[in-house]
């Protein structure tokens, strides 16, 4: 290879790298019974229940692109319109795809959830959820058992934990449970946002409570499908990483000791890239909590 061909070839590889990462990929849908369906991509999972006469989706992926391509995706399932979308948590990577969405579409929200919108809806700027398709029912019941176009719906609330607006959305009849962030798999620990009054104490609770529905599969905020089984093992390894916590804070230890002690990575945070700030990791969380009531 010459000088130059090895530059021309560099240059191409460059060049496919650049159009790789702006086309991103194609979402994937996936069945998991006749009439309901999970797709994967563009940020949170979303579900799609096709009912009597319309569909009912459970978030709404992370923009109006993103929006539209999952109701193009629903488009290929059934003619039938979406009537109804539910929402686990506030986050934009769950909500702000509900920009595409038809106006007048119901959008069933916890009360918590519709709280932390409006918030993010005053401070503005780009993760801003739009502002058209604010919940329009809201939630403040602990359980609320619904039938929305002949589907039996039931959405549970047990605690604050990944935000103070959770919802977790349950299908009994087909054992199928969409879970939101309470199980993200791209991390080992619970994701909590304490800045959305979100708890590890609430987090447990409501693991806890997912675990004790009659469902055999369980559809993440992120990542594959799990098993009862793998949710109750992310459990019970949070529950034994937060009592740790809780001795060594009990022993006066530092954030920092304690991070060493439980293993963790150090931080990730000041290393620069550019990544905007991480979220506080499961220790950092549980640490807070545990420090600020001693107060
Ligand atoms: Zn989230």
């Amino acid at each position: 290879m010459t000088f130059q061909t090895f530059l021309a070839a560099g240059f191409a590889l460059m060049g496919a790298l650049a159009s790789a990462q702006q086309t991103p990929a194609p979402f994937t849908v996936h069945q998991l019974k006749p009439n309901v369906y999970w797709v994967e991509g563009g940020g949170g999972n979303s579900g799609v229940i096709v009912g009597d006469k319309g569909v009912i989706v459970v978030d709404a992926k992370t923009s109006a692109a993103g929006g539209k391509e999952l109701l193009d995706d629903i488009a290929k399932i059934t003619p039938k319109p979406v009537t109804t979308v539910i929402l686990t948590h506030s986050d934009g990577d769950h909500v702000n795809g509900l920009a595409s969405f038809p106006a007048g579409v119901k959008v069933i929200a916890h009360e918590g959830n519709k709280k932390e919108q409006e918030k993010a809806l005053a401070a503005g700027g780009r993760g801003a959820p739009p502002a058209d398709h604010l919940p329009s029912e809201v939630v403040s019941k602990n359980r609320e058992s619904l039938k929305l176009d002949g589907v039996k719906v039931e959405l549970y609330h047990w605690a604050p934990a990944h935000t103070s607006g959770d919802l977790v959305v349950y299908l009994p009849n087909e054992k199928i449970v969409f879970t939101g962030d309470i199980i993200a798999t791209q991390l080992p620990d619970p994701l909590i946002h304490l800045e959305k009054n979100g708890s590890s104490e609430g987090w447990i609770a409501t693991t806890k409570g997912i675990v004790g529905l009659k469902a055999d599969q369980f559809v993440p905020g992120h990542g594959d499908v799990q098993t009862k089984s793998a949710i109750e093992k992310r459990l019970t390894d949070a529950e034994a990483k937060r009592a740790k916590i809780k001795d060594l804070v009990a022993q006066g230890k530092s954030l920092d000791e304690i991070r060493a002690a439980v293993g963790d990575a150090p931080p990730a945070q000041g290393r620069g890239g550019g990544r905007g700030p991480g979220f506080a990791g499961f220790t950092q969380v549980v640490y807070e909590e545990l420090t600020k009531k001693g107060v």
